[in-house]
């Protein structure tokens, strides 16, 4: 057996049609065919509000992906919203957090991408920048304007990080973010930045497989031979621990 691999959904919103302000459960097709290319077996874990429910959900699974989307709620961590903060769904906000919280306490290897890198920094009481135009010294174009598997800025991995096992000393990412992490959670440790300071991945300190990147390694993994591996080893770390009783 494959072991099983959960990407947190989210929702789509019909914004006209037959039934405007209609919700779907999806994710996009890219989580899926980079977790089968992987080695793993694609599930969606659909938002919803039952904490008994999530905790199964989280159950049943190997691995834990969180998938990218709209920016955290700010009071999540203690600021009000600024300017220029972008759309926000804190009921996701939550359902996430609960994901996170399960799948450590079920000891389930997590990745979390994008938005994912965002949440589970605030998760574990870290902060965001809210835009980074509130950066000092911010001065790559984090919000690439061009297709979604092209690669445009460096990242410099630490030596010892899990990542820096993948990519060495460093890589060239694609990048769809217009926030970045402020305070890294405790517990945490810097995995990546780019050339102008901004944090591009983080790891969690100790045994337990939490690894969480700012940029799209979905949208590379058919092209780019390390973002595939990115994936595979994360759906090793799932398939080591699926024999683990708890
Ligand atoms: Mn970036």
């Amino acid at each position: 057996m494959k072991p099983i691999i959960g990407i947190s959904g989210g929702h789509l919103i019909d914004q006209g049609g037959r039934f405007p302000g209609y919700k779907r459960s999806y994710v996009n097709d890219n989580y899926i065919q980079s977790v089968i290319a992987a080695g793993g077996v694609p599930y969606i874990i659909p938002v919803n509000d039952e904490e008994e429910v999530i905790r199964e959900q989280v159950l049943n699974v190997n691995g834990l992906i969180l998938s990218g989307g709209d920016d955290v709620f700010p009071q999540f961590y203690g600021e009000e919203p600024l300017e220029k903060l972008g759309g926000v769904f804190p009921e996701r906000d939550i359902f996430d957090s609960r994901l996170i919280k399960f799948a450590l306490e079920l000891r389930k290897p997590i990745f979390a991408i994008c938005r994912g890198i965002q949440i589970l920094n605030v998760t574990f009481g870290g902060t965001l920048y809210q835009d980074l135009s509130y950066i000092d010294n911010c001065t790559i174009k984090h919000d690439q304007y061009s297709r979604s598997d092209l690669s445009t800025h460096t990242v410099t991995f630490s030596s010892e990080s899990r990542l820096y096992k993948i990519f060495g000393d460093s890589t060239r990412v694609n990048s769809f973010h217009h926030q970045a992490i402020k305070d890294v959670a405790p517990g945490f440790r810097v995995a990546a930045v780019a050339k102008d300071g901004v944090i591009e991945a983080i790891e969690k300190e100790g045994d337990d497989y939490v690894v969480a990147v700012q940029w799209h390694p979905e949208m590379l993994a058919h092209k780019d031979p390390l973002m595939l591996t990115l994936f595979k080893t994360f759906v090793a770390e799932a398939d080591k621990k699926k024999s683990v009783s708890i």
